[in-house]
């Protein structure tokens, strides 16, 4: 489906690996002044100066978690930054630094890197953070990145998975479902295009989706915009498996329940119309589609007033006691079990 814009093909055996470190580093340039040291040295050097440091790391694996005949390598670059800067946000820290593995089979020639480094630079770039290091190795088959991101926060703003009180509203950013049928889409389109490889897919009318599962954003503006309202949730997690398995980690580690509107659930117009296209519900969708990473959080009904008005969070459902359980309110007044059935990369599913 991605046509070859890159006939050149320059063998990275030719650089050796420091040259190709180099190469595909020099650049970023650093711009937190808690990197002491960045990409050079045996290790990277940050100080963090009495602040909490935050770190987390994502593995994406070529054929379980990526499929490069319709991911474009700088998406993938600049997506497998996102998934982690999302798990910082969703800390309510900020992300300042990265580093970034790399395992490649000699299949990959050296314009590939740079593409993919164009689109971890973009990503840099765009959510102001700085590379300071990572490991380059080879693969016998496929490509591994592991990207690991710091950040740094106040003790007393760190949001855990588990604060949420029964009677806290549960809000979400953003809109949901978009990245999981964007997916369907590229799949659908794959298919089509196996069979007729003159196919030219015409996908304008699901930009929006595909959009969200190739070039998907992390909500950076989000643990900002709580800092100026003064609000700070009483737990949170990114949606990376879907809506219903978040929800059940912040319920069963606040050790309350849950009341999910089904009503409330925000879908852009493009999720809604694409469900109506292949015959599924856009609750599903949003329930068990993984890959929003938009952030899902709890507040006290004390601090409703102040995120009401703002168009970039929904309030979908109120926690309750864990010995009401968890349940979704669906459209028809009717009370039914929410369960997991968000991405789990161990069923071999990847919806
Ligand atoms: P070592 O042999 O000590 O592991 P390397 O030669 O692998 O060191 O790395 C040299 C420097 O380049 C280090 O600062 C390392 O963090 C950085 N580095 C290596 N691979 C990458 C990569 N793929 N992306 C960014 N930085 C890298
Ligand atoms: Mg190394």
């Amino acid at each position: 489906m991605i046509e070859d814009k890159n006939p050149q093909r320059t063998s990275i055996s030719d650089l050796g690996e420091f040259g190709l470190i180099d190469h595909l580093t020099k650049n970023f340039s650093i711009k937190h002044k808690t990197t002491v040291k960045g990409i050079g040295d045996d290790a990277a050097v940050l100080d963090f100066k009495g602040k909490k440091t935050i770190v987390t790391t994502d593995l994406l694996v070529e054929g379980v978690h990526f499929d490069l005949s319709y991911m474009p390598l700088k998406h993938l670059g600049y997506k497998s930054v996102i998934v982690n800067l999302s798990d910082v946000y969703a800390m309510n820290a900020k992300a300042t630094q990265i580093t970034v593995s790399i395992a490649i089979s000699n299949r990959f020639p050296l314009e590939a890197l740079e593409e993919l480094y164009a689109g971890i630079k973009l990503a840099c770039d765009i959510y102001d953070v700085d590379l300071v290091g990572g490991d380059t190795t080879s693969s016998n088959k496929g490509l591994l990145i592991t990207v690991t991101a710091l950040g740094e926060a106040n003790e007393e703003d760190i949001v855990y998975r588990n604060g949420a009180k029964p009677n806290d509203l549960l809000v979400v950013s953003g809109d949901l479902g978009g990245a999981y049928l964007g997916l369907q889409v590229l799949e659908r389109e794959k298919q089509v295009f196996q069979v007729n490889p003159k196919n030219q897919p015409d996908l304008d009318q699901y930009t929006y989706i595909i959009e969200r599962q190739l070039k998907p954003e992390a909500r950076k503006d989000i643990p900002e915009l709580l800092k100026k309202l003064e609000v700070k949730p009483t737990s949170m997690i990114d949606i990376s498996d879907g809506l219903s398995s978040e929800i059940i980690h912040l319920c069963k580690q606040s050790n309350v329940g849950c009341n999910l509107h089904e009503d409330k659930i925000p879908l852009d117009p493009q999720v809604i119309s694409t469900c109506e296209e292949f015959d599924i519900s856009s609750s599903t969708v949003a329930l068990s589609g993984g890959e929003d990473y938009e952030l899902l959080f709890t507040i006290s009904q004390d601090d409703y007033a102040k995120i009401k008005a703002n168009p970039s969070l929904t309030v979908i459902g109120h926690m309750t006691d864990a010995k009401e359980g968890m349940h979704l309110i669906t459209r028809a007044n009717t009370k039914i079990a929410i369960q997991a059935r968000g991405w789990n990369s161990f069923k071999g599913n990847q919806a």
